[in-house]
Order: structure tokens, then C-alpha cells, then sequence
């Protein structure tokens, strides 16, 4: 049996399935005496405590290898955890409809849920399996037993485990790490879930969104999980099992070779230096960065301060964040976006409905209808620029207008620390993400008073061709190759050539390796991805002749139709 999700970590896993249980599908329901009503709250506040404390202590004692994302992630579910959406409404449903702790905290999770798959962001709406997996948790102390996890099979067998799951949580990932595991196959989850995540910086082969093998695998069977395919195989044949044992030794030795390019240039064989810049959604993802040779931070996406908690982050919270980042890239240039976040989402984690989120109050949109809200963003990053180069960047531009707006907006927050003794950097670079097609078609006036311009190519595919990033229904359609963006892609970097301005490819396309010679062939200088694919992409430049794509490319997008990337090989 083959079952198809959606790769999340490159690798090929061979072992024998655990699986993990999900508390919340098994809890029971029933309604409480009157006179029951404060013990069972008791019983839900001693839960929560227990889970607060339990993860704190697994904080506390991370291993010194653990991925630094659990850190964050630990202290994300934190975070909810003390979050009165969880405790308090979860509390006044006992109180007011009897419902066990286990039935109203399952409700509660249920419309928290519903709320956040409503949201248009692809990572805010991820979000909402950090409210799940932490009411696990509590699910599984509030019934007494110690793990959702079992490992029943580690002794039975010499062979490596993987792990099959509903989905995922950092501190259930935390337990795995002892284990003999391989792998990850999950029901849920994209390419911002957390499995993901997790397990591209463990460098553990993954495949989400599986939708039922939890449901259709038992312990012990043995399966193979193909990262790079997204496929993952149950009981396969002899034949198949001698197949995916050597793609396994093949990627191993790909590996190792790949860390040998770290500290080499990325040039291509004519010559063209490249840069090549990681994008980080956590401070702490500045050290993966430079671990991977990054020559700096091309998007910082400062959202993820924002997210999962009831308050907006302070100046002084905000300042740390950034300001730790810039420390570690040790004077080498931050890209800090300022928030993009969408209409249908409000900070405080009220869902409201917007006519069109998408096309809505958000990004730099938003924070200029909320102007404290954007000042104090302002300020925290300027005081984090004396750390080291920082540049801001303004995501969902579409009218000069707006931009005009930031640059007073940054210079009152100057304004602001300079009233305070509060020190800066005297200049900062301000850059725009191209990812409206109106801005990529008239880009002149954007090159000119721009210091440098970033393509959001996810949301740039987006708005050209109609199609919701978001929307598996029309997931097809979603196609990077389509010559119109193509066309918008390379007018932008033309004009950044013209206006001697820099510009970079910051959105997914950037990190695609097959996508490498065809951005070189449009002309791109500077790449910005996940710090895992950054030596897989210095690889495709190292072994690419730029003067010759681009010749081949400029021929290919006259053609009405997509351009084949495979034909820039040869
Ligand atoms: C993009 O749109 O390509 C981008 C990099 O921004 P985000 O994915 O955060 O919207
Ligand atoms: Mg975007």
C-alpha cells in the first residue's frame, strides 16, 4: 500500500511503525452533579499546573543537542497554556453546562481550532495544532497516565522505529529523541507544522498530511517514509525495500558531501557570485543559519512574536528578540520584515470575517491603520541596529503611498529614541517584498526609492493567478512556472539591475533546488531560504553557467507556455 502526504524533510526512513496515541480522540463525556462542579474544576486547574510544570522541567533540562526550535516551541505551549481562552472558558464550561474537565476542554479546543483554520495566514493557521497538542497534554495528565506515547516495540526488534501519529507535539518530540526513531509520518500538518520544522533541523525524513494512516497502520508493521516524495509505503516488497536501501545510502553520502561546501564561495562556473541568505521565523534559528554557511538573514518574519498569546509582545520584548538575532549573525546583515498579519486575524486571537482576508487589512496595511502598534515595532528594531546591520522590510506593499508612509513612520520612531538617549544606527536599508503583481509590473518608482526589493514569490504566485495558497482544491494550479510570474519575476529583477538596487527571492522558490538554474537564468543574484536548503542550492549554482542560462531562459519566456526547468540541464 502507498499513501500519499507531502514531504516536509528529505531522507528515506525503513522501519517498523509506533504508533502514537491522540488523547483528544478518546476522552469521555458526561455531565457533572451540581455539587461536583468545584472539584472537577479543581481537577482541570491541578491538570493545567501539572502540564505547565511538566513542560517547564522539560525545558529546563533539554538536552544540549536538542533542536533549538523545541525551545521555542516549549515555550509557545507555555504560553497558551496559561492563556485564559484555554483555562478560563474551559473553567466557566463546567461551571455553567456541567461538561466533565475532559468534554469542556476538548470542546473549548474544538472551537479554538475552528477559529485558527479560519485563519488566511498558512503558518498562523498551523498554529491552531499548538492549542491541540497542548490540550493533549492536559488530556493525558487529567486521565492519569504519564505518556500519550507508546515505545512498546523498542525491545522487540533490531530495527528502526518510526513513528506514525494524528500529529505531533515539541514535547512528545522531546520523549522521541531518546528512542530508536527514523522517521515521521503524520494525518496532519504542512510545511510550517511542527513535525516539519522539528524534524528538518533534527534532520529526520517526514511526511505530513498523510490524512488516515494512523488509522490504517498498526504496530510493528514496517513501512518506508520517502521525505523527498512526500510517499510512504506500508509492508513493502523485498524488491522495493532493496530499492529504497539504496536511495538511503545514496542520500547519506549526499549529505556529507553537501557539508563540505559550507564555507566555499557560491559562484558559478563563470564566475557569478551569489548570495545566498536564510530566512528565520525564531531568533534562535540565527545559529542554524550560520551552521549552514548563510551570509546573512534575507527575512526575519517577526509575526511569530506576535502569535499565540493574548497581548502584544512590548518594545522591550521585541528589542530582545531582534537584537539577539543581529548579535549572532555577528555583523553580518538582518532582513527584520515588520508584522504581516492578515485581516481575518486579530492579535487577541478574536476571529473576525473579512469580505476577502486575503485582499484585506493586512501586513503593512494593517500596521499602518494601528500606529502605536507599528511604533513600538519601529523602535524595538532601530534599537536593535546598533547589534549589528539591520534592514527593514515592508511585506504586501502595493501603492508608493504606503511607502512613504513607513519611511515617516521610522522616522518619528527615531524621533522617539532620540528624546528617550536611546541609540540607532544612523542608516538602515529599506526594502519592500515584491508579492503584489501591481508592484512587480510597475516597478520603476518602487526600485528607485527603495534600497533593496525581496519577491515573495508564495504570495506573489498567489495574486497573479488567482489561486489561494491555502486551498488544497486548487493546490494545482499553484504553479511557480507559469510565464506570467515568470514575467513578473524577471522584470523586477531587471529593474533592480537598472536601479542598481539588490534583489533577492525570499519566497519558497527560493529553496527549491530545481529551481536554481531557472532563477540564475532570470538573472537573480541573491537567494533567501531555510537554512536546510541552503547547501543543496550552493551545490546547483556551483555547477551552473549563468551566462548560458540566461540565454536559454530569455528564449523560454518568450514561449506563451511554462518554462521546463528539467531543460536547463542540458
Ligand atoms: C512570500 O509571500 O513569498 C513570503 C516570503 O512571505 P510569506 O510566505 O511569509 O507570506
Ligand atoms: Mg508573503
Amino acid at each position: 500500500m502507498c499513501l500519499y502526504g507531502q514531504g516536509v524533510s528529505r531522507g528515506y526512513a525503513i522501519g517498523r511503525v509506533v504508533v502514537m496515541g491522540a488523547a483528544a480522540l478518546e476522552v469521555a463525556h458526561y455531565r457533572i452533579a451540581p455539587e461536583s462542579v468545584q472539584s472537577e474544576k479543581n481537577r482541570l486547574i491541578q491538570a493545567l499546573q501539572a502540564t505547565q510544570q511538566e513542560m517547564q522541567e522539560m525545558a529546563d533540562n533539554l538536552p544540549d543537542d536538542a533542536p533549538r526550535e523545541l525551545a521555542a516551541l516549549l515555550t509557545v505551549h507555555r504560553m497558551l497554556l496559561s492563556d485564559p481562552l484555554i483555562s478560563d472558558e474551559t473553567l466557566s464550561l463546567i461551571e455553567d453546562k456541567h461538561y466533565n474537565a475532559e468534554w469542556a476542554l476538548t470542546t473549548q479546543g474544538q472551537l479554538l481550532g475552528e477559529q485558527f483554520a479560519a485563519m488566511d495566514d498558512e503558518y498562523l493557521r498551523e498554529r491552531g495544532s499548538d492549542v491541540r497538542q497542548v490540550i493533549e497534554r492536559v488530556l493525558v495528565l487529567l486521565s492519569g497516565s504519564k505518556t500519550a506515547l507508546r515505545l512498546d516495540h523498542e525491545s522487540d526488534s533490531d530495527e528502526l522505529l518510526i513513528v506514525v501519529a494524528h500529529d505531533i507535539s515539541p514535547a512528545d518530540m522531546i520523549r522521541l529523541r531518546g528512542a530508536r526513531f527514523a522517521g515521521f509520518a503524520t494525518d496532519l500538518g504542512g510545511s510550517t507544522s511542527h513535525t516539519a520544522i522539528v524534524a528538518r533541523s533534527m534532520g529526520v525524513p517526514a511526511v505530513v498530511a498523510l490524512g488516515h494512516i494512523r488509522a490504517l497502520v498498526r504496530d510493528g508493521d514496517r513501512i518506508i517514509v520517502d521525505g523527498a516524495n512526500g510517499t510512504v509505503l506500508v509492508n513493502p516488497s523485498e524488491v522495493a525495500l532493496q530499492e529504497y536501501r539504496r536511495l538511503q545510502q545514496d542520500f547519506i553520502d549526499e549529505r556529507a558531501e553537501l557539508l563540505l561546501l559550507k564555507d566555499v564561495e557560491a559562484e558559478t562556473l563563470d564566475g557569478m557570485k551569489i548570495t545566498l541568505h536564510a530566512n528565520i521565523e525564531l531568533p534562535d534559528e540565527a545559529e542554524l543559519a550560520l551552521e549552514n554557511g548563510a551570509s546573512g538573514i534575507g527575512l526575519f518574519r517577526s509575526e511569530f512574536l506576535f502569535m499565540g498569546r493574548a497581548d502584544l509582545p512590548s518594545e522591550e520584548e521585541q528589542y530582545l528578540a531582534y537584537s539577539t538575532a543581529v548579535k549572532a549573525m555577528k555583523g553580518l546583515p538582518v532582513t527584520i520584515r515588520t508584522l504581516d498579519i492578515g485581516a481575518d486575524k486579530t492579535l487577541d486571537g478574536e476571529a473576525t470575517v473579512a469580505t476577502n482576508p486575503a485582499l484585506g487589512l493586512r501586513a503593512i496595511r494593517f500596521c499602518l491603520a494601528n500606529p502605536e502598534l507599528f511604533a513600538t515595532q519601529l523602535r524595538a528594531i532601530l534599537r536593535a541596529s546598533v547589534h549589528g546591520p539591520v534592514r527593514i522590510l515592508i511585506p504586501m506593499v502595493s501603492h508608493m503611498h504606503e511607502v512613504i508612509a513607513t519611511r515617516a513612520a521610522i522616522a518619528s520612531a527615531r524621533q522617539e529614541l532620540d528624546a528617550k538617549g536611546q541609540s540607532y544606527a544612523e542608516h538602515i536599508e529599506l526594502g519592500a517584498m515584491v508579492e503584489v503583481p501591481a508592484i512587480a509590473i510597475a516597478i520603476e518608482p518602487f526600485a528607485a526609492a527603495l534600497d533593496f526589493l525581496s519577491i515573495g514569490t508564495n504570495d506573489l504566485i498567489q495574486y497573479t493567478l488567482a489561486i489561494d495558497r491555502a486551498d488544497n482544491e486548487v493546490s494545482t494550479l499553484y504553479d511557480p512556472l507559469h510565464p506570467a510570474v515568470l514575467r513578473l519575476i524577471a522584470n523586477t529583477i531587471n529593474a533592480g539591475v537598472r536601479f542598481g538596487k539588490s534583489v533577492s527571492v525570499c519566497g519558497e522558490m527560493a529553496g527549491d533546488a530545481h529551481l536554481t538554474r531557472l532563477l540564475l537564468g532570470l538573472g537573480l543574484t541573491e537567494f533567501s531560504m531555510h537554512p536546510q536548503q541552503l547547501l543543496d542550492v550552493k551545490r546547483e549554482i556551483r555547477n551552473a553557467h549563468s551566462n548560458a542560462l540566461r540565454n536559454k531562459v530569455a528564449q523560454a519566456l518568450n514561449r506563451a507556455h511554462a518554462v521546463d526547468p528539467s531543460s536547463l540541464y542540458h
